[in-house]
């Protein structure tokens, strides 16, 4: 299939489950080469995602425009390497890279706080009970705004058990909102993957991270 096929096959989904509100689709095109990317960039895709430093930074380059999003786990040490060249970053998850993130970015960064709602072991992301102080902890911090929450939901296909982690993922974003925080506005949801999407923009997800239904 051509990604322009997928596009109009996702988007015409959105359309339907959720009218006027539809989320923003990112092309996760970390499985993919620069030709593949180059087509979605073609087909009218504007918003990237990759999860892994290499693959970032040679996706940028061939790029010759589009908006940036790292969505995989960055380590402290590699921050340097990326912060001044991403457009969001999806995966802030802990003190020490919030830190790193401070002394590295030349610019407020557009952050989203990365929570572990289904608790599984294996997956990164903080527990939702430490992402308020998390980020009330961030108050003094210049380069970064929290602009929402991103989670990955557990590998499953029930459909409640989605349902109530992207919920619980409104919910907690409602709470950091509230507390009107000037650098955590918090108004954005980045949750839905290839598997799920219809469900996380049902609950309200603002931004979608597609890779194998889209450019796969
Ligand atoms: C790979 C990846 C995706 C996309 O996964 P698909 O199931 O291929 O759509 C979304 N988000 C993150 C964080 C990823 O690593």
């Amino acid at each position: 299939m051509t990604v322009k096929e997928n596009l109009k096959t996702i988007n015409e989904s959105l359309a339907a489950r959720t009218g006027s509100s539809r989320p923003t689709v990112i092309a996760v095109t970390k499985y993919v080469t620069i030709d593949r990317a180059k087509e979605a960039l073609n087909a009218g895709v504007t918003h990237f995602g990759e999860n892994r430093v290499e693959g970032f930074l040679a996706k940028k380059e061939a790029l010759p425009e589009g908006i940036f999003h790292f969505i995989g786990s960055l380590q402290t040490r590699k921050v340097k390497d990326v912060i001044n060249s991403i457009d969001y970053l999806h995966s802030l998850d802990r003190w020490s890279l919030a830190e790193e993130i401070e002394k590295r970015a030349d610019h407020p960064v557009k952050c989203f706080v990365q929570v572990n709602v289904s608790g599984e072991a294996s997956k990164h992301g903080m527990a939702p009970e430490a992402v308020v102080p998390f980020v009330q902890s961030l108050k003094a911090f210049q380069q970064i705004e929290v602009v929402g929450l991103m989670t990955m939901a557990p590998f499953s296909d029930n459909e409640e058990e989605l349902r109530s982690c992207f919920a619980a993922l409104r919910t907690l974003k409602d709470e950091v909102a509230d507390l009107k925080q000037s650098n955590a506005p918090c108004t954005e949801l980045s949750m839905g993957m290839s598997n799920d999407y219809l469900i996380a923009a049902e609950e309200g997800a603002t931004f979608i991270r597609i890779g194998t239904k889209l450019v796969g």
